[in-house]
């Protein structure tokens, strides 16, 4: 790109640090005031954030200004980039080339900063390497230090808590994405991980960063730690490999080891609820269908006022621990909470006040040092006396455990009151960040910068007295430090002992030998006052780090009571009940409700389209050895679906220890949930949308255990009427036969030959949607009851769509002739001339098209 020019010297610093770069990484150089952006990454970065491309001798390049760069860092790193910032490392000096070093390097998977994360969320970065014994994989959630890994022989076992944690970057082995895209069809494993990978950022490294002993030791060393025992870990583990290259990668970004690693630990899919990620989707739990936050599982029972409480959320829903007593200790504190309504509201008043500890340890331990994160520390602090009281007046769970968990840290509390301004600096170079009375030095340099100001003041009006100049003013600027100016008109009056500065359109300035003796005082003061405030500040972040052990354990016990206060809320705003679990093979709900559909049949907006409409609640009873398999028929718009999902989604909810929308609930604990809903078409990929359907089907069919839940929705509608309810039947006769028991299974239906199986199937049972019929028109009911539908009210429920009448009339007389078996009907088109009488035979298309 610059082959032939000679370089300048700061344009060959310039190159040295960018070859030192990853492939792909945007540079920005700091030069004065601004990070400067140069060649192709100047062109991108000004296409991203639309500044300015300008030129400079050949080269395109753009800048930003020092102080705004966090405005266009989350921009550059939102559209994939990575980000590397040079900073200056000493003190510019005229004539001379300033030395400058890598600060760090900012990518979508390791950010710190604040504005660069969404705080509700966490933010994890994963590696993943595969070979013959299975999956290995680790994750980090830098910001928070949170670091955890696994290895599981079946692919599909881990994929699902990989798939929640939605990480927002991927460190793979080189060349390992694109063996996964091209694998064989039959590697159904390899697909699986191709699509996991599909449209995340993914960054290459060499093997060797993969490999477990290396791993082992990079791990150790990161950790500060001997061995790996104290976190139940065999160094032989093999996602230790994954795991070292992400301390690697960590380290590489940071420019420094990553000091806020607090513990590893092993994630184990045996004892996880596993939905996996295809179920993930169609339940819509994090995500709805379109993509969105809003109008998702997470989002309808999200109470939480704190930013830890939010992620913990999502943490717990993306791999619930199927604990009973852990499950039970939840859903009894939530139940403890409830049942104190005034402290319930004191408790969430007094968390709205607490900061986002875990991440503020992260940014102080990791070099970035904020004045106002210390503030948020000692904000934290200040709510905890009051949480202790408020906790002593609750039940036992409260009363006991989470007091023990609070640490109160009065000394550090203490210090931090004393010593910490209330409306802190956002940098500690602009001054101000500690209190006045906290130390007698920073004091004493202070009062004399006062009193120098107080003698500058007095200065300006002695000397107006003394010229007679009354406009005469004291002044200060960067270049010429402080000056005394003269407006032309006045410089007759000028004294002897002025001397002559510079000259400006208006005026004149001087200055006297005794303004220069206290000019030096007050800048010299100044920086002092600077220094000694920077020292303390660093005492204070030392001070906080002593105690981050103790500060990050009382952080997850207040993001725990955040979530579990925002469940006793939500279960009063909808009425929820508390869950039975246990380890029987039941799973009976009493007036079962769909926890997203029923929030939006009561916002505002869809309310007034729906006429006010309210969810009608229904009943499920299944279990594995007796009603295993709920077969439900009825017609389509009746709320099968939304039936089949809300025992999926009351079944989660439970699992977490949430308590759920229904009257009573008791559900015997469940290992796995699958479910095979709607029709997502993968087109884009080349899978045909029964290809998708087989595949989710083949997945659950074959990983299902006896503990599991399957809702299944309109299996087999991807081809032809024949084949496809062939498939159905035989799927639900596996799901029915292999064994005494099975999995708890629903099964939605349009078939309507499938309610016949109830006669050979002793533990399937018949379950339709009722509807009302008036004035041949139907009125959904949405109410579940026994027995198989007897019609599917598909015309009507076309007349509903807007179909014309002349269609739906039509379509009235072809149904009639079909079901009295008249097999000729009579074309109705007027042109078609002569009449003739065609025979039909109910082809498959022609009963699709009944159906
Ligand atoms: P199906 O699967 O039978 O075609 P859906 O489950 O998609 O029907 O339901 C259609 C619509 O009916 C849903 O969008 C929902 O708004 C409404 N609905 C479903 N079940 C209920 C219910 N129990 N109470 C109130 N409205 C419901």
């Amino acid at each position: 790109m610059c082959a032939a020019k000679k370089l300048t010297p700061m344009m060959q610093q310039y190159f040295e640090v960018k070859r030192g770069l990853p492939k792909g990484t945007l540079l920005l150089f700091r030069l004065g005031d601004f990070y400067e952006i140069f060649y192709e990454d100047a062109e991108i970065a000004s296409r991203v954030c639309g500044i300015t491309l300008t030129k400079r001798q050949d080269y395109p390049m753009a800048g930003v200004p020092y102080h705004a760069v966090d405005n266009y860092v989350p921009k550059l790193l939102a559209a994939g980039h990575k980000v590397a910032i040079c900073d200056q490392a000493e003190p510019a000096q005229a004539g001379k080339l300033v030395k400058r070093a890598l600060t760090r390097i900012l990518s979508p998977g390791t950010t710190l900063e604040a504005n660069q994360l969404d705080e509700s969320r966490n933010h994890y970065l994963c590696a993943l390497h595969r070979d013959k014994h299975g999956l290995h994989a680790a994750w980090l959630d830098l910001s928070t230090g949170e670091f955890q890994l696994a290895t599981d022989r079946h692919v599909a076992d881990l994929l699902p808590v990989l798939t929640a944690l939605e990480p927002a970057e991927l460190l793979l082995i080189e060349g390992d994405a694109a063996k996964w895209r091209d694998a064989p069809h039959e590697d159904v494993d390899a697909h699986a991980l191709h699509d996991f990978c599909h449209g995340r950022l993914v960054t290459e490294l060499p093997g060797y960063h993969f490999e477990t002993a290396d791993g082992a030791r990079t791990v150790l060393d990161a950790l500060g730690v001997l061995n790996l025992e104290g976190f139940g870990l065999d160094e032989k583990h093999p996602g230790l490999g994954p795991a070292g290259a992400l301390v690697y990668y960590a380290t590489e970004n940071l420019c420094a080891k990553p000091e806020n690693l607090r513990g590893l630990r092993e994630y184990r899919s045996a004892t996880t609820l596993l939905i996996d990620p295809a179920t993930l989707r169609n339940l819509e739990i994090f995500r709805s269908s379109r993509g969105t936050r809003g109008g998702s599982l997470l989002a309808a029972i999200n109470r939480t006022s704190t930013a830890a409480g939010a992620r913990l959320l999502e943490r717990w829903l993306s791999a619930p621990i199927l604990d009973l007593t852990e499950i039970r200790r939840r859903s009894n504190t939530v139940g403890e909470l409830l049942a104190e309504p005034m402290l319930l509201g004191e408790l969430r008043e007094t968390l709205r006040h607490i900061r986002d500890i875990p991440r503020i340890l992260g940014r102080l331990q990791n070099r970035l040092r904020n004045p106002r994160e210390l503030a948020g520390v000692r904000d934290t602090l200040l709510q905890a006396p009051d949480i202790h009281r408020l906790l002593a007046d609750f039940g036992e769970t409260l009363g006991r455990d989470y007091p023990a968990r609070i640490d109160e840290l009065p000394e550090l509390r203490q210090l931090l009151e004393r010593a910490l301004a209330d409306d802190m600096p956002s940098d500690i170079a602009e001054g101000g960040a500690i209190r006045e009375g906290f130390d007698a030095e920073l004091d004493r340099i202070r009062s004399l910068t006062r009193d120098n100001k107080t003698w500058l003041s007095e200065l300006e009006s002695s000397e107006q007295a003394r010229t007679g100049i009354r406009s005469l003013k004291v002044k200060y600027n960067g270049s010429f430090g402080y000056f005394i100016e003269v407006t032309k008109a006045n410089l007759h009056l000028v004294p002897d002992n002025y001397i002559r500065r510079s000259t400006t359109v208006n005026a004149e300035r001087f200055v006297t030998d005794d303004l220069k003796v206290k000019e030096k005082e007050i800048l010299h003061a100044e920086d002092n006052a600077l220094a000694r405030e920077r020292e303390l500040f660093n005492e204070l972040i030392t001070a906080i780090l002593d105690e981050s052990i103790a500060l990050a354990k009382t952080a997850d016990a207040l993001a725990e009571l955040d979530v579990l206060a925002g469940w006793a809320v939500l279960a009063r705003e909808w009425d929820y009940h508390q869950p039975q679990l246990d380890d029987s093979d039941v799973l009976e709900i009493t007036e079962g409700r769909h926890p997203v559909v029923e929030q939006m049949l009561k916002a505002p907006d869809t309310a007034v389209i729906r006429g006010n409409q309210s969810f009608v609640p229904n009943d499920t009873v299944l279990s594995s050895s007796g009603e295993q398999l709920a077969l439900i028929t009825g017609p389509n718009m009746a709320g099968k679906s939304t039936y089949i999902r809300q025992v999926a989604l009351i079944t989660l909810l439970a699992e977490v220890g949430c308590w759920v929308p229904a009257a009573k609930c008791r559900i015997g604990l469940v290992d796995r949930i699958f479910s095979r809903v709607g029709a997502s078409d993968d087109l884009a990929r080349g899978n045909s949308t029964f290809m998708v359907e087989m595949n989710e089907t083949a997945n659950i069919l074959n990983n299902a255990t006896t503990r599991s839940l399957i809702i299944l929705d309109e299996i087999g509608r991807g081809t032809s009427t024949y084949d496809g309810l062939s498939i159905a039947w035989a799927v639900v006769e596996h799901l029915h036969n292999d064994a005494d028991a099975g999995p708890r299974t629903l099964f939605a239906t349009h078939y309507q030959e499938l309610t016949q199986l109830e006669k050979s199937l002793s533990r399937l049972r018949n379950y339709s949607v009722a509807v009302k019929e008036w004035n041949d028109e139907i009125i959904f009911v949405h109410r579940i009851q026994p027995g198989a539908a007897d019609r599917s009210y598909g015309i009507q429920v076309a007349r509903l769509a807007g179909l014309p009448p002349a269609v739906i009339d039509r379509a009235k007389t072809i149904l009639g002739k079909l079901e009295s078996d008249d097999t000729s009907i009579e074309l109705s088109a007027p042109q078609a001339k002569p009449r003739k009488k065609i025979s039909v035979k109910p082809t498959d298309d022609a009963q699709m098209n009944l159906l």
